[in-house]
């Protein structure tokens, strides 16, 4: 029912107005409706009916084998398009780990965790997650929104400076912003501007380094050699988000800092749940044990929000024992990333960022961005387009994100894709 009276009318003709500006500058986003498991293959709702004997309506394309999880989806749009690093949130472990948790531990707690909403299951996974990250101990958010909004506060008084890489996640800003710490912002992976701004922060108490592992828009790693180099030259902490990088990244998928052989120089990590790690939500902090204790004392997003609920925690802690048992899933991310960056190279297009499987295609142009995403579509690879203002004006992608479950087929596939489509729009000569 729409509210009446002049204030509502007003904010009504605002909001409208507000709206109306966002499509003229054409950063409007839309969302495609997935009517499947997020696998490698999946239908879209609502695209012209197809030939898989998905639901009417969806969009597909002939019955291929599939080597996906999702076996309700026996074809579909090959998904380029998702953080679902290793396609664990259609493992059948993970999914029936999820529904154990739901039968015996519930829905949910209603509660936040100090007053009635911890169960063993929420310890065991903090444990699990300290001892894959091999720190000392760690606390579930509900996000790693929330970890990262509720990390700076806690910790850093006026007394301290926080420095961080000017490209880190909105949320690393957010919680950057509710502290009191003085801030200094360095440019993009720049090691000698990093060195200034630490020389400058001498004069503080405690300095902390933060930057994102890796870097979701171009699929670039955050030197943390150096970073820890300069940390240990200037005295700071270093802090990183492994959003990107945990559960595939390094030998073991332990993320960023054991790629680059710095687990012991890495004072804090915070990561997702929501991504490689089953996919389905949670974030969480893992570091000293003084640390997370204030934490669960001072921290408002773990303070003052709902406990996870047990099936996401099902799903997060298989997703952790299949990683913790065996190497082989994080270790078959880097041959499908390598295949595709040197298949794509090879055809004539720019891919930016080394060894990650975020492999942003670099086209320049906002409107050859989106209009080949949508041709791509078209042909079965569901890959998308991105623009100012979520990238630099004249920097437009296609960011195309490899998963350990995508065969070599669904690769060559896209690959080939990307080749017609580049040259009927004119980005392939
Ligand atoms: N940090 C980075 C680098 C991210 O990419 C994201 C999600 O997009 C987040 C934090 C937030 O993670 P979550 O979805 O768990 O809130």
């Amino acid at each position: 029912r729409a509210a009446s009276g002049a204030a509502a009318a007003q904010l009504r003709r605002r909001l409208e107005s507000e709206l109306e500006d966002i499509r003229g500058a054409g950063t409007w986003k839309s969302e495609r409706v997935i009517a499947s498991r997020q696998g490698p293959h999946l239908r879209l709702a609502g695209g012209g009916a197809g030939a898989c004997g998905g639901e009417e309506g969806s969009r597909c394309l002939p019955p291929v084998p599939c080597p996906c999880f999702s076996l309700s989806v026996p074809a579909g749009i090959i998904n380029f398009c998702a953080n679902n690093y290793l396609g664990l949130s259609s493992h059948p472990e993970v999914i029936r780990a999820a529904v154990e948790a739901l039968e015996k531990f519930g829905a949910g707690l209603s509660s936040v965790r100090f007053i009635c909403g911890t169960q063993s299951i929420h310890k065991d996974l903090e444990e699990k997650i300290a001892r894959f990250h091999q720190r000392e101990d760690a606390i579930l958010y509900a996000s790693c929104f929330d970890a990262n909004a509720g990390i700076f506060e806690a910790l850093l008084t006026p007394e301290d400076a926080v420095l961080s890489d000017e490209l880190n996640h909105a949320s690393i800003i957010d919680g950057i912003r509710l502290c009191k710490a003085n801030k200094y912002r360095y440019k993009h992976m720049d090691m000698q501007d990093l060195e200034a701004k630490l020389k400058e922060a001498q004069k503080h108490r405690l300095r902390l380094v933060a930057t994102d592992g890796a870097f979701s828009m171009d699929g670039d790693i955050a030197p943390l050699r150096e970073i820890c180099q300069l940390a240990h030259k200037y005295d700071a902490l270093v802090f990183i988000d492994e959003c990107h990088a945990t559960g595939f990244l390094g030998p073991n998928g332990r993320g960023t800092d054991e790629l680059l052989g710095v687990m012991d120089k890495v004072t804090i990590i915070n990561s997702t749940l929501g991504k490689a790690l089953g996919g389905a939500a949670g974030g969480y902090t893992t570091g000293p044990k003084p640390l997370i204790d204030l934490l669960r004392q001072r921290s408002r997003p773990y303070l003052f929000s709902n406990s996870l609920p047990p099936a996401v925690v099902g799903c997060a802690s298989k997703a952790l024992d299949l990683l913790m048992e065996s190497n082989a899933i994080a270790q078959s991310m880097a041959a499908k990333t390598q295949r595709f960056r040197s298949k794509m190279t090879a055809a004539g297009f720019t891919i930016s960022g080394k060894d990650h499987p975020i492999c942003p295609v670099m086209l320049g142009d906002a409107r050859l961005a989106s209009v080949m995403a949508e041709d791509m579509l078209n042909r079965g690879i569901y890959v998308i387009g991105f623009s100012y203002p979520v990238v630099p004006k004249g920097k437009a992608r296609i960011r195309v994100q490899i998963s350990a479950v995508h065969s070599d087929e669904d690769i060559d596939r896209c690959v080939h894709a990307f080749t017609e489509v580049g040259r009927k729009h004119g980005a392939l000569p």
